[in-house]
């Protein structure tokens, strides 16, 4: 079943503040998922996690995660400057982007930022812009689909990322004679996987590969970077993850590929986004409109601009009638924000407790790939983040946008100038 970290009282007292819709986090959620993921992974010595900020680019939850030791995950310009704001350099930073531009890499280098690169051809446009570091990190991409035949996770095969097995040869003999002294293996094969299988299965063909690059060019690999990808389940039916059984998977592929070939210091890294944050986060919204047509449709203050993923996706978001949670689901409704975009439903035929005017909803685990993924179309404004803290007070971490943040593009009109 899902549970709400949010009460109907602690979220009138933020909505006293800070009006609907908002995404609210659970720093206490948070920080025990944090020291968990690290100490299922202690067995590693230089284990760290790079939170894929794109899933939540906010300081308060950045500097919330570094506390346990977390770095930086980042793909763009804006989140290299972003982590180089917030004091990060060197290897918190992993820069695991795709189609870079040369201003991007630039900024990766000044900062000293761990450089994946994701072709082949990206080496000599790394050296040409802004020169090849003496450590750095390569994007495999191993082709055909991801899986046991029972259970197909991804398809690497139609994936635009990472380098062919012979390129990764041809990739290190190159990056060997330019000067580079480390390396490390990157991987992500597929996205928000439900069981304990993934990273074992992933780590395995990492090793493996490893352990094939080294012997066939003699240098050094320091680490394995087992990205993102672990899901969470988003529906009630659906169980967590059991990280100390992934964390054990990946450490019997470690012990019989690596420590059996002699290599104990190798260290492994993620990059995980989804498993960090979402379930920690939650979109909340009121009740302001009932229509009876065809269905049965409950209007809210929020829409697709604010939690893109069912409009795009059709992904499953639970809802909690907030002060409603032990009544019994006894009606069928669409959930429905305001775009003109038939698209814009948080639910369709959900069943739910029957919901009046004003009441609020939470919209579950929109904590990862959530606000990130807000957007203007119609004119709708982002919302603000909000962060419940351990001590049950909460605090304003992006206040929404306002209509003068939505025309600041257009202030090279004279009506559009900031009054
Ligand atoms: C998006 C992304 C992640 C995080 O993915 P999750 O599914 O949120 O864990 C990690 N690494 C890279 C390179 C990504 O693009």
């Amino acid at each position: 079943m899902k549970k709400c970290f949010l009460t109907l009282t602690k979220a009138k007292e933020i909505i006293s503040e800070f009006p609907t819709p908002f995404h609210v986090y659970d720093e206490k959620g948070i920080s025990d998922n944090a020291r968990e993921l690290y100490d299922a992974f202690s067995w590693n010595a230089g284990f760290k996690e790079y939170f894929a900020v794109k899933a939540t680019p906010n300081p308060a939850i950045i500097r919330l995660l570094a506390k346990f030791g977390c770095g930086l995950d980042c793909s763009s310009l804006a989140e290299l400057k972003m982590a180089e704001k917030l004091g990060f350099r060197g290897n918190e930073i992993m820069f695991s982007s795709n189609e870079t531009s040369a201003e991007e890499y630039v900024l990766a280098r000044k900062l000293d930022a761990i450089i994946n690169l994701d072709d082949l051809t990206h080496i000599d446009f790394l050296d040409t812009h802004a020169g090849i570091p003496e450590k750095i990190c390569l994007r495999f991409n191993p082709g055909g689909e991801f899986g046991t035949d029972k259970d197909i996770m991804g398809n690497p095969e139609e994936a635009k990322y990472g380098l062919t097995r012979a390129q990764l040869t041809q990739a290190v003999k190159k990056l060997k004679l330019l000067g580079v002294k480390e390396f490390g293996l990157h991987s992500f094969l597929a996205s928000n996987t439900v069981g304990n299988d993934y990273y074992p299965l992933l780590a395995r063909v990492m090793f493996t590969t490893v352990l094939e690059l080294m012997q066939e060019t003699g240098v050094k690999f320091t680490f394995v970077n087992l990205s993102g990808g672990i899901g969470i389940p988003y529906r009630p039916e659906q169980e967590k993850v059991d990280i100390y059984k992934v964390s054990f998977g990946v450490k019997q592929a470690y012990d019989s590929i690596f420590t059996a070939n002699g290599y104990t210091d190798i260290k492994l890294f993620t990059e995980l986004g989804r498993y960090m944050l979402a379930p920690y986060g939650g979109l909340v919204t009121t009740v302001i409109h009932f229509k009876h047509t065809y269905r049965e449709y409950i209007g809210v203050d929020a829409c697709a601009a604010h939690l893109m993923r069912p409009a795009i996706y059709g992904a499953y978001h639970h809802i909690t009638v907030l002060g409603k949670e032990t009544l019994p689901d006894e009606k069928v409704y669409d959930v429905v924000g305001s775009l003109c975009e038939n698209s814009d439903k948080f639910a369709i035929n959900r069943h739910l407790p029957i919901v009046d005017y004003g009441d609020i909803l939470f919209i579950h685990d929109s904590g990862a790939h959530g606000h990130a993924m807000g957007y203007n179309y119609n004119g709708k404004l982002r919302s603000a983040e909000i962060l419940l803290q351990s001590n049950g007070t909460f605090r304003l971490i992006r206040r929404a946008e306002t209509l003068d943040d939505y025309f600041s593009t257009l202030d090279i009109y004279d009506e559009f100038k900031k009054s």
